[in-house]
């Protein structure tokens, strides 16, 4: 029988996908005691369950669907693709038309000097590749002992054993021997949480300044490069101070590394640039792409390298690659998505619309009772749940509960907003327009009420 044609009900998909699917990232029993949601169909940014609900999509999936469900304008590239070369490598002296048209056209977008792109399917492994990109080019100028990655606690640059190690997840380094060797994380820029009676600008500086002071600890040379997101997503939407990032630019100017800017989920338009390096002045020299390159359509990752670090790597011999870096139909579903993004105007779209009218609705949640902070950064927003907000206290343990309520709250109201102990975080599609925020409201503060009484 096939399970793809013949709808069976929710109930049996569920014991069936609990029996066999290994699911990411979730806990212990859930599902056995549950059931994973099935989500059917999707279009704009509602999502259909196999109940037939419809569920307002404020996560893009996994940040990822910045043009929004439904757009069949993918499908049909990704099927001229397969029909004309479904396949083929980019190893040892071959390339074919999607991926030189794709890398040409990132040249394009990113700001100078980013010219080339070493592709991979994801962003974990891509940010593999620049663990191997960046002791590789500090080897080929004759500084071998520059290896170590500094990087920041809390931070997530993906689930491979390089990118959970660059990452500064506790819970993922609680297991299976990570970090590896040569990666260090210094503490987040996270005012809310972490910044005492400081000023957000003082916090900032703070926390920028322990880059140069571990650069010292560990010593200049043996240091080869700082990895961070411009905005910390997984993390919880953490936005920095306006201080941080111009110092974090002065140190890497000063000292001898290299800058890799995560930009897997602000690519292509979070934040209403292109890139979210551009939108703070930051000047990498790596990024980190994925997501939002092929608004999830098809897998597709990569590092972006500037021409310094791109001309070194050329002249060395960097034995290196995936069997799907740049595979054929992920980069012509990658280059439809960007057309429709320059063709539709997605960046305006989200200035002029998308991201004012989510800046006013998460700012009609300042006054709840259970929130301390409401922010939002382009098309990001958090809303930082808080007992007491004049101490900016969090509740107490365990902590996340009340996140996990709210979760569930969600679920019950048909909106996706995820939970990060106890923030809820969104990072909805660009296409978000002024009804689609009422709809948003509307449905949160149902679930923030139903979360206030149950937390009472
Ligand atoms: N880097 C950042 C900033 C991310 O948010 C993610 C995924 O959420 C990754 C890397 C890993 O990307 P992937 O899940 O495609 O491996």
């Amino acid at each position: 029988m096939n399970i793809l044609t013949n709808h069976l009900p929710t109930a049996e998909l569920q014991r069936i996908d609990a029996a066999h699917h290994m699911h990411p990232f979730t806990g212990g029993d859930a599902l056995a005691k549950k059931g994973a949601r099935i989500i059917t169909r999707a279009d704009g940014m509602m999502l259909t369950d196999s109940d037939g609900r419809e569920v307002l999509d404020m996560m893009a999936g996994l940040w990822c669907v910045n043009i929004g469900y439904g757009r069949h304008e993918l499908a049909e590239a990704a099927y001229r693709q397969m029909k004309e070369l479904p396949y083929y490598n980019t190893f040892f002296q071959t390339s074919h038309v999607p991926v030189i048209a794709l890398s040409q056209k990132l040249a394009e977008l990113a700001p100078e000097p980013f010219n080339q792109t070493f592709f991979a399917a994801s962003g974990s492994e891509a940010n593999d590749t620049n663990i191997r990109l960046v002791r590789q080019y500090w080897a080929a100028v004759g500084k071998p002992d520059k290896k170590i990655i500094i990087s920041r606690k809390n931070a997530y640059h993906g689930s491979t054993m390089g990118g959970g190690s660059l990452g500064g997840m506790a819970h993922m380094h609680s297991q299976g021997g990570l970090p590896i060797e040569n990666i260090v994380h210094i503490d987040q820029p996270h005012w809310w949480a972490e910044g005492g009676d400081m000023t957000p600008e003082e916090f900032g500086l703070l926390r920028a300044r322990q880059l140069e002071e571990e650069i010292d600890r560990l010593g200049e040379g043996n240091v080869a490069a700082f990895i961070a997101e411009p905005i910390q997503g997984a993390g919880g939407v953490v936005i920095p101070p306006e201080t941080y990032w111009p110092e974090i630019q002065r140190i890497c100017d000063a000292r001898e590394i290299l800058l890799i800017a995560d930009e897997v989920i602000l690519g292509f338009g979070r934040t209403g640039r292109w890139f979210g390096s551009e939108y703070y002045g930051i000047r990498p020299d790596i990024m980190t792409i994925a997501k939002g390159l092929s608004s999830g359509y098809a897998p597709i990752g990569g590092s972006m390298v500037s021409d310094r670090v791109a001309k070194v790597i050329a002249e060395s011999d960097f034995n290196h690659g995936y069997t799907y870096s740049g595979h054929p139909v992920s980069c012509a579903v990658a280059l439809e998505n960007l057309r429709i993004m320059e063709e539709e105007s997605l960046l305006d779209h989200v200035n002029q619309i998308a991201a004012p009218a989510l800046a006013k609705a998460i700012a009609t949640f300042e006054d709840h009772p259970l929130i301390g902070e409401a922010r939002s950064l382009g098309m990001l927003g958090a809303l930082q749940f808080t007992p007491d907000k004049s101490r900016r206290a969090p509740f107490k343990a365990p902590k996340g509960t009340i996140g996990e309520i709210a979760r569930d709250a969600c679920f019950a109201n048909d909106i996706v907003m995820r939970h990060v102990g106890d923030r809820m975080i969104v990072s909805p599609p660009l296409i978000m327009t002024e009804a689609d925020t009422e709809v948003f409201v509307d449905r949160a503060t149902r679930a923030l009420d139903q979360t206030y009484d149950k937390a009472k």
